[in-house]
């Protein structure tokens, strides 16, 4: 079933997008917790990691790739970030579609 984050690639509703190839989107999330709060998504409609197959192993590399320069283009590379994918109902997942969080531009707790 799609979930808000294919709307958002299909462009049906509006996002702060900050970077998109043909495979990837990455764009504001709309309650950031910190400074720097972006989801990047592949446009595949993948649920979560439980769901990723050998053939997306190369869209999954991409996808660090794209983190890796965001970091930099927000200047959040040398002073540190994390990178969250929640998975199912314990991982906190509420939006079905396989999607990373980059988060900084402060310290970040173990429990943020
Ligand atoms: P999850 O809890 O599934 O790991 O993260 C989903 C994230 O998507 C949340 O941080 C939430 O704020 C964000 N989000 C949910 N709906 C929208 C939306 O319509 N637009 C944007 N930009 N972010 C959203």
């Amino acid at each position: 079933m799609s979930t808000v984050f294919k709307k958002i690639i299909d462009k049906e509703i509006p996002a702060k997008i900050v970077y998109e190839d043909d495979e990837i989107m990455a764009f504001y999330d709309i309650a950031p917790i910190a400074p720097v709060h972006i989801i990047v998504i592949p446009k595949k409609e993948i649920v979560s990691l439980n769901f990723v197959k050998e053939e997306d192993a190369l869209l999954l590399g991409k996808i660090q790739l794209v983190i890796s320069k965001l970091a930099k283009e927000f200047k959040i590379d040398e002073s540190g970030y994390r990178v969250i994918t929640n998975i199912g109902k314990d991982g906190g997942q509420t939006v079905n579609h396989i999607h990373y969080h980059l988060i900084g531009g402060r310290e970040l707790g173990i429990d943020m």
